[in-house]
């Protein structure tokens, strides 16, 4: 049994307080932070005197007090060292990768991850001399087959999009330390419910944009690792994420930070619900496939992972075949029941749904999806928390029943 708790450990970060003694932190807007003693100012800029270490802030690019409390409150919950906030996910997975490759490196990916991440690796890393392999993530021996002498990470999501397959992050741990590569995971989909550098890996990323802020309403990333790479990320002369410059501006940074403390509350619900809508699904015959039905076939993998109190994550897919039914199912959901609305993204409070192959994965070839066994007809669903729980089991069971794929 694992020890680690991410919600106490949250609960038990030294919050900042707002400088009036409010029980909220203060927005520091400045971009810039006066100096003192301008002796000190060859020291603030070497990294010597940081504000913990009798410094200041220097210039909100590289660290915002506001900014920082959220990444000092991410890092708790993740359990590790530090950690830096990006204006989106995409910021935090581009810096993260490029810290670590350089021109001549090789990457090991998984087949199945978010579509923009995807395009990145294979369209925009080769013109900067980083190859990659792309590996079904559940097949361990083809990950170690394809690391090679310039390997440099191990490229994974938690809970694959949009398949909802899972790495066996532990596993996947060994064999990155075993060749001495990081690994770098994607915890998107199952923040909280999975401690991903308490299972082993080295660097975590997130999209906040989805369920950890969980309201649609901004965007925002993170990079979590240990006080070493996220200095690496943040040197003034060499830090991907300093030059490349994605911060997140302190209002954004304010907004995430006050929905974290429901993050576990969200998460538990998500789960509950999803948890009940796909068994119902599944006992009318239709093709759902969700991590916490027995059918999945790494059920037991993502149980052995999984923090205690949590379920198996809030997405579940209904493989529909062809795009015409799927788009007839996602219609009826919407305009019809009401269940939930048509759009990309995922972790909103209300239900989402978008179908993969043609819209969060299109940057997938037609022969790559096909190869990743990604069906042009899949809906991927990201269950709500609002409404009674019945009425939307009674919606989804009425929508497929006239869409034809139940009886
Ligand atoms: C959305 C998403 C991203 C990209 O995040 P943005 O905030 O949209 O830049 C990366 N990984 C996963 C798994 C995602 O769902």
């Amino acid at each position: 049994m694992r020890q680690f708790d991410p919600e106490q450990a949250m609960v038990e970060t030294r919050r900042s307080f707002g400088e009036h003694g409010g029980v909220v932190p203060s927005i520091e807007r400045s971009s810039t932070f006066s100096v003192l003693e301008p002796g000190t100012m060859p020291e603030i800029f070497a990294g010597e005197k940081t504000p913990d270490a009798g410094g200041c802030f220097l210039y909100s690019r590289h660290f915002n007090p506001t900014v920082n409390v959220l990444a000092r409150y991410l890092a708790a919950m993740e359990g590790t060292e530090a950690g830096i906030c990006t204006a989106t996910g995409m910021g935090a997975i581009t810096v993260a990768m490029l810290q670590i490759c350089r021109m001549g490196s090789h990457m090991v990916a998984s087949n199945t991850i978010y579509g923009g991440t995807h395009a990145f690796i294979k369209e925009v890393l080769p013109d900067m001399g980083v190859e990659s392999t792309f590996v079904d993530p559940t097949d361990l021996s083809a990950i170690e087959a394809a690391i090679r002498p310039n390997t440099k990470m191990i490229y994974v999501e938690v809970m694959g999009n949009p398949k909802l397959n899972i790495a066996d992050i532990p596993a996947l741990s060994k064999i990155a330390k075993a060749h001495g590569v990081k690994l770098m995971v994607d915890n998107t989909f199952t923040p909280v419910m999975i401690s991903a550098k308490e299972l082993g890996a080295d660097v975590v990323i997130y999209s906040l944009t989805k369920f950890v802020n969980g309201a649609s309403d901004l965007m925002g990333g993170a990079v979590l690792s240990t006080k070493e790479f996220i200095f690496e990320l943040m040197d003034l002369h060499t830090g991907r994420a300093m030059l490349l410059g994605p911060s997140m501006d302190s209002r954004v940074a304010f907004d995430v930070a006050q929905r974290l403390p429901l993050l576990p509350l969200r998460m538990r619900e998500h789960c509950r619900r999803t948890q009940i809508i796909a068994e119902a699904v599944e006992e009318m015959g239709v093709a759902v496939c969700y991590p916490g039905l027995k059918s999945h076939p790494q059920h037991e993998l993502l149980a052995s992972m999984v923090n205690e109190s949590y379920g198996f994550g809030g997405l579940l897919t209904v493989d529909c075949v062809t795009i015409e039914k799927a788009n007839q199912l996602m219609s009826v959901l919407q305009n019809k029941e009401k269940f939930g609305v048509i759009a990309v993204s995922l972790g909103y409070y209300d239900t989402l749904l978008s179908c993969s192959g043609s819209s969060t994965s299109s940057e997938i070839s037609a022969e790559e999806q096909h190869e990743m066994g990604l069906s042009p007809g899949l809906v991927r669903i990201s269950i709500g928390l609002t409404g009674s729980l019945d009425n939307r089991i009674e919606q989804i069971k009425r929508a497929l029943i006239e869409v034809g794929l139940a009886k």
